[in-house]
């Protein structure tokens, strides 16, 4: 192990760093942190919001999102919105045209139902008010980030927050977020900021390629390594790669009598979530899989056994998807 006050350390943080950069598709710090992506969660609303936050929810994460807003004292209000369906931008302007608020917070993938919500449209819709300059844009892609299609500057976000352990296929342990200069600006004049995930903190030590505590240096190396096969493989071919395997899925579950629970033209490119039209017992199937050596996921929360959700994302190929559907035709066979 090298120190994290070493010079070998500031090395492979700012070799990090020019390399997430591209993946975020942004020339912005992307601050690397040893925490969850729920830390970064918390970070965001507490660096960014001095007024009110609009919290969109339409699932389970969206709504852990408001949870974490409240529970750190902020003003905010809710827009809730059926699950399954994404966030739409004319919802969000609308209740931002109320005015007093300075920041939103939307969930891209939102993993629970696999339902992408438009991040760009809605960008584009909140900068057009007239004080849109002025509400930070801030977006959990803990599922989405690398997988999914999410373009940080093109589509002039302030916080673009993922956890390590998603689509970036590595173990758990750290979280990134991207900072725009208009949210570090913002959260200078924020108090009470907190001081573990402080925006004008990371800030300083982020310029001389350290962190304030202790990095977590031996996942560092890890998130080094992947970066470097991400960027080998190309970001445009990522994003196609995940879209193959979510059109290969969802043509699956239809040509087996499945429906989708995402609202068409919505459908996440990461993760589908299926009806459980043919009254399937998931955890029978689940047991079998896991004799294979796979394993899909229930319906999160109150949806478990009436949807499940296969994830296609990170290092998962075309080929380990055709395995993971014909080992489920075979259970199907036998159900
Ligand atoms: C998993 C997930 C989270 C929580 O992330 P942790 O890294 O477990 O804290 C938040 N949002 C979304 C969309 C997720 O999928």
């Amino acid at each position: 192990m090298i120190g994290h006050r070493m010079p070998e350390c500031a090395d492979l943080f700012a070799s990090i760093q020019g390399k997430i950069r591209q993946v975020f598709l942004t020339q912005s710090r992307v601050y690397v942190n040893a925490a969850s992506g729920t830390g970064l969660q918390e970070a965001a609303v507490r660096n960014c919001s001095n007024q009110k936050v609009l919290n969109c929810v339409n699932g389970a994460f969206a709504d852990r999102w408001r949870q974490v807003t409240e529970a750190n004292g902020k003003d905010n209000e809710v827009l809730s919105v059926e699950w399954g369906q994404p966030i739409r931008p004319e919802q969000v302007a609308e209740r931002l045209s109320a005015g007093g608020f300075d920041a939103v917070t939307v969930v891209h993938n939102e993993t629970s139902t696999g339902v992408t919500s438009p991040i760009q449209e809605i960008a584009q819709a909140i900068r057009s008010l007239p004080n849109g300059e002025h509400i930070m844009i801030l977006i959990d892609s803990v599922s989405g980030l690398s997988g999914a299609r999410l373009e940080f500057d093109a589509w002039d976000l302030d916080v673009a927050l993922t956890s390590s352990q998603k689509a970036f296929a590595l173990p758990p342990g750290l979280a990134f977020c991207a900072v725009s200069d208009r949210a570090l600006e913002k959260a200078k004049t924020v108090p009470h900021r907190g001081y573990y995930f402080d925006f004008v903190e990371l800030e300083k030590y982020l310029l001389r390629n350290q962190t304030p505590a202790t990095p977590a240096i031996s996942l560092m190396y890890a998130l080094e390594q992947q970066l470097d096969d991400m960027l080998a493989e190309g970001m445009e071919a990522r994003f196609a790669r995940h879209l193959a395997m979510r059109d290969m899925t969802i043509a699956w579950a239809g040509q087996r009598g499945f429906s989708l629970f995402a609202a068409a033209g919505y459908e996440s490119s990461t993760v589908t979530c299926i009806n459980n039209d043919r009254g399937l017992d998931i955890g029978a199937l689940n047991q079998y899989l896991r004799s294979q050596g796979m394993i899909i996921s229930n319906g999160y929360g109150q949806l478990k056994g009436k949807n499940f959700r296969i994830a296609h994302m990170g290092d998962l190929q075309f080929s380990d998807m055709e395995e993971l559907l014909a080992a489920i035709d075979e259970y199907l066979t036998t159900a």
